[in-house]
């Protein structure tokens, strides 16, 4: 059964954040590229990007030793060779960023300043004060509206079409105007963002579903690493918003309830500057053993100054007068650590390709991999731009030959009766309390720290949440702005992507970065050091490994 194409592009983006606005701004003059996202461009999740990007452009600092601090800081579970070629090229893209218009703060000398983040060893965070990735993506959109980019604005992409095993194209939602739409590509690159709003309060923002890694699972990309999820030490009390690794970058300190700099005994070299998953693991253990103040420690930013506070720090301020009721200039802010990001997504080489031709991926949904175990503050907003930028290139070269979409072999048709479906269920259950309990049964069970008894509980209360999100009951029938219907739809990514979490910590009998178990509570190099992948089955994932590419840096 072949479907006409509502529209034919040569490159199709799903996601218009960073890593894919950079991706369209790549692409090769004269090809046809469009931009389809989920809400309008400036709304995605790397708007809320905070402390800054990194960048090895400091006298005495080398893209070498950031590769260092990279792969030690990811307990050498990234792969070094996509390392290098992030750490070499960040430099010009910072470069390339600031001629775009990006306005980064500037040291004394008018230079872009730097400012020190955790597991780096020289201080190599550009930033835009604590608002670095309003900035970046602001100048992303402005260089997309130059290029005059066609952009879906409010599209969902509920599935991707893959024919003969070669992805040609998406089928869609229109929000606004309801009804699915077919969008042929002769390659599509993915760029959807994280998955972290599979825990119940996260510092990402209500839209990070994993839409885009779920569908290339479904799709048959393997997903790579999915048990490291990074838990960012200080996310505020109650709401999980972040309050950025740049307040500890200028000088903020972590004290207990005893006013104690516990971060002394945990690690007295780096102290609060550690990488986060020591810091995490070291506020969850000083709350656990009764020193925390009211489930939180305090970070405090008093000795600043008002005047720093205001020009280095001025949204983490507001943040915390207006969620917490707390001005740091006057007294310290209760934090704790949160889900904050996916280590783990499709697995691709250094140019974005996926296993399945045609399709390409960069961004948080990706997993090249930079950040192995644990990522550093900084590389993120980075890998967006290097790999945003590789992906749109190796595309542009591919949809020059590959040849036009000839029609999708019932795509439309599977995606119509399953929207159908979840429009007729009308069955007690709504999306959010199938949400809100995964989210639950995530934070109780795949914590700070996790084990065995706990993990096996979460798989099979997880895999029941599945079921239960094929029924819920979708109460709005209409066609038009159907958030409802939307919901639905995301809960869907949140409960297979959960599900390769769980099942991926389960199997990884050590502990590494993010992944602290309680039962296994060593590094095991010599089983484990390598990449755990998820293929999708209908009976859940099926998991395998791959090696990790080593090649200055052995483990140590
Ligand atoms: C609060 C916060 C602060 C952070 N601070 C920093 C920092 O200071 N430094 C750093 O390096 N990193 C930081 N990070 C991490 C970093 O910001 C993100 O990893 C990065 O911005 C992700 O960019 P992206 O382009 O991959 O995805 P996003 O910016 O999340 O964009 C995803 C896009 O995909 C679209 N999309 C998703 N699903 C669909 C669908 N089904 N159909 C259509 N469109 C879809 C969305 O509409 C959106 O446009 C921070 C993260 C958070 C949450």
């Amino acid at each position: 059964m072949k479907e006409t194409f509502d529209a034919i592009h040569d490159i199709l983006i799903v996601g218009a954040g960073l890593a894919g606005m950079r991706a369209a701004v790549a692409a090769e003059a004269g090809l046809d590229v469009a931009v389809i996202s989920k809400v309008h461009p400036v709304r995605s999740h790397s708007v809320a990007a905070q402390g800054g990007i990194n960048a090895a452009l400091g006298a005495g600092d080398s893209w070498e030793k950031h590769a260092h601090d990279t792969t030690k800081g990811g307990l050498w579970l990234g792969d070094q060779d996509a390392i290098e070629v992030m750490c070499r090229e960040a430099p010009d893209d910072i470069r390339e960023l600031e001629r775009m218009g990006v306005i980064f703060s500037r040291d004394a000398q008018g230079r872009i300043a730097q400012r020190p983040f955790g597991g780096a060893g020289f201080p190599r965070t550009c930033y835009a004060a604590d608002r670095t990735g309003h900035a970046l993506l602001h100048a992303m959109y402005e260089q997309l509206l130059k290029r005059q980019v066609r952009v879906y604005e409010e599209w969902y992409v509920t599935a991707l079409i893959v024919e003969d095993g070669v992805c040609r194209g998406v089928v869609a939602w229109d929000i606004l105007n309801g009804g699915l739409r077919v969008i042929g590509a002769s390659a599509v690159i993915l760029a959807t963002g994280g998955c972290s709003r599979i825990y119940l309060t996260s510092t990402n923002a209500v839209i990070n579903t994993g839409d885009g890694m779920s569908m290339a699972y479904r799709a048959g990309a393997p997903l790579m690493d999915m048990e490291f999820i990074q838990f960012h030490p200080t996310t505020l009390k109650d709401t999980g918003i972040l309050i950025t690794e740049g307040a500890r970058g200028e000088g903020g300190y972590l004290l207990n309830t005893l006013g104690e700099r516990f971060m002394q005994r945990y690690a007295p070299e780096q102290m609060e500057l550690a990488t986060r998953s020591t810091v995490s693991l070291a506020i969850g253990t000083e709350i656990a053993e009764g020193r925390g103040v009211d489930g939180c420690i305090l970070l405090d930013l008093r000795h600043l100054g008002r005047e720093r506070i205001a020009e280095r720090l001025p949204q983490i301020r507001q943040l915390a007068v207006d969620f917490a009721g707390v001005d740091p200039i006057e007294s310290p802010i209760p934090v704790r650590p949160g889900a904050h990001y996916a280590m783990g997504g499709i697995k691709t080489n250094v140019w974005g390709e996926t296993s399945v031709p045609g399709l390409y991926a960069a961004g948080e949904c990706a997993c090249v991999s930079i950040h192995g175990a644990n990522r550093l503050g900084g590389n993120s907003l980075l890998e967006t731009i290097v790999f945003g930028r590789r992906a749109g290139l190796r595309a542009s070269e591919y949809a020059r030959s590959a040849p036009p979409p000839s029609g999708d072999a019932g795509f439309l048709q599977r995606e119509q009766a399953r929207i159908a479906g979840l429009l007729k269920n009308d069955g007690p259950e709504r999306p959010w309390q199938v949400r809100d309990e995964l989210g639950q049964v995530l934070a109780l069970h795949l914590g700070l720290v996790r084990r065995q008894d706990r993990m096996a509980e979460a798989l099979s209360l997880v895999r029941a949440l599945k079921v239960r999100a094929e029924r819920v009951h979708v109460e709005d029938k209409s066609h038009t702005f159907n958030t409802d219907l939307i919901s639905a739809l995301e809960l869907g990514s949140l409960v297979e992507l959960a599900e390769t979490v769980v099942a991926g910590a389960l199997a990884r009998e050590e502990s590494r970065g993010a992944h602290y178990r309680s039962d296994f509570p060593k590094r095991d190099d010599a089983r484990w050091l390598m990449h755990q992948l998820c293929h999708h089955t209908p009976d859940g994932p099926r998991l395998d490994h791959a090696p990790v590419t080593i090649t200055r840096f052995p483990p140590a």
